[in-house]
């Protein structure tokens, strides 16, 4: 007897899977034309592994040959984040890095799906974000929700707040529907309506079209996956967010249906909210180990979050971190975190003779570029328009 794909659902649901849909594999993938196309825009910046993922993200026969079904996963994150006038750090950072936790999940899934359907570890192939799959496309195909103006997939039940995550499989599963007919269609914005929230509150003016994301100018990108110099036109838009931003996701109305997380595959981290700037200017490289480690911040590693806090200090003018970033400016062994330091220190309006003093000990070029440079903040860019 063929089993049960509800009593499958169900067992997913148990390990903690907040959302299990299915969706059947064809001739077409699901948003790889757009995928494409944006890549060929050059949005993904020097995110280059996107690129290199194309051919499998638009086929997954070769990710598992024969793959007939892709089981779209959500583990809801919708807690609110704290916040106490400390810097702002993307919501899903402040748990233990969700690649680590919900892997669990998608090893036990794998196990369930042995049992359930006779098949072996060879039948299947799980990811949890990182893979060569369209997670988002997909979950819109199969009803997880639908893909926002602002790139984001938008569950009905948990917002804007779900960790994606995808296991193909090689057996038939009953396709589940996408949240209404209009999705044929109307793939992004499916059920925005006239809304537009997300455009308009974009700091950087990141979503150049309704669904397109550059993520050249997103703060997330130029704060986690840039690992060099923030170009100086965003890094007073960065504001006080020091690593990621949600700002496109905060603002739209579907989190009125947010929920609070069960945490059956998240492990919540909400200390790291309660660092000041200051403690994190002054990390070391052991105590950043310690403080970060199990977390996807860790990754960041400790300059690129001393480089984040510079900006993040002159944008908030946090007067107390001026000698922090100071011994920053002309101490620190990394060009990169020097010259974020010296940005800081012309913002904060430090003299020009300290300035002088601490360049006349100055070799590196990018660091110097800092000293000459006549405009600190050349402009927040045009907000998008739909
Ligand atoms: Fe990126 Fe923030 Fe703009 Fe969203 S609001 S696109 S996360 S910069
Ligand atoms: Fe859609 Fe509005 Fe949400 Fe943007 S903020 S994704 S336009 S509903």
């Amino acid at each position: 007897m063929r089993p049960d794909p509800e009593a499958l659902r169900s067992r997913l649901h148990t390990l903690g899977f907040d959302v299990v849909r299915f969706a059947p594999i064809g001739e077409f993938t699901p948003g790889s034309k757009a995928f494409a196309d944006w890549l060929e825009l050059g949005y993904q910046g020097e995110m280059a592994w996107l690129e290199r993922s194309l051919p499998k993200r638009s086929d997954p026969d070769l990710v598992l040959k024969g793959a007939q079904s892709m089981i779209v996963l959500g583990v809801n994150y919708g807690d609110t984040p704290a916040r106490s006038g400390r810097p702002t750090w993307a919501r899903y950072s402040l748990y233990r890095d969700y690649h680590d936790t919900i892997k669990p999940g998608l090893v036990a899934a794998g196990r369930e799906l042995e049992q359930w359907g006779g098949l072996s570890d060879r039948d299947y192939r799980y990811y949890v974000d990182t893979g060569p799959v369209l997670e988002r496309s997909w979950s819109a195909q199969a009803g997880v929700g639908f893909t926002g103006k602002n790139a984001m997939l938008i569950s009905r039940d948990f917002g804007n707040w779900l960790f994606l995550a995808a296991i193909l499989v090689r057996t038939d599963l009953p396709a589940n529907a996408a949240v209404s007919r209009r999705y044929q269609d109307q793939p992004v914005g499916t059920l925005c309506g006239g809304c537009t929230a997300c455009l308009e509150a974009c700091p950087t003016g990141a979503l150049p079209a309704p669904g397109v994301l550059d993520a050249r100018r997103c703060i997330s990108y130029l704060t986690i996956e840039l690992k060099g110099v923030i170009p100086v036109e965003w890094r007073q838009a960065i504001g006080d967010r020091i690593y990621g931003c949600d700002v496109c996701a905060e603002v739209c109305p579907w989190n009125r249906f947010a929920q609070v997380s069960r945490s059956v595959l998240l492990a919540p981290r909400p200390e790291i909210a309660e660092l000041t700037l200051r403690d994190i200017l002054e990390l070391t490289p052991e105590r950043f180990a310690e403080v970060f480690k199990g977390t996807a911040i860790k990754r960041l590693k400790l300059r690129g979050l001393l480089r984040n806090a510079c900006i993040v200090a002159a944008n908030i003018d946090a007067q107390d971190c001026i000698p922090a970033i100071h011994r920053l400016a002309g101490n620190h062994s990394e060009a990169m975190v020097r010259a974020h330091a010296v940005w800081a220190l012309r913002v904060f309006g430090l003299e020009t003779a300290e300035l002088v003093h601490l360049a006349e000990q100055e070799e590196d070029e990018v660091v110097l570029a800092e000293y000459r440079r006549e405009e600190l903040n050349p402009g927040t860019p045009p907000r998008s328009t739909s």
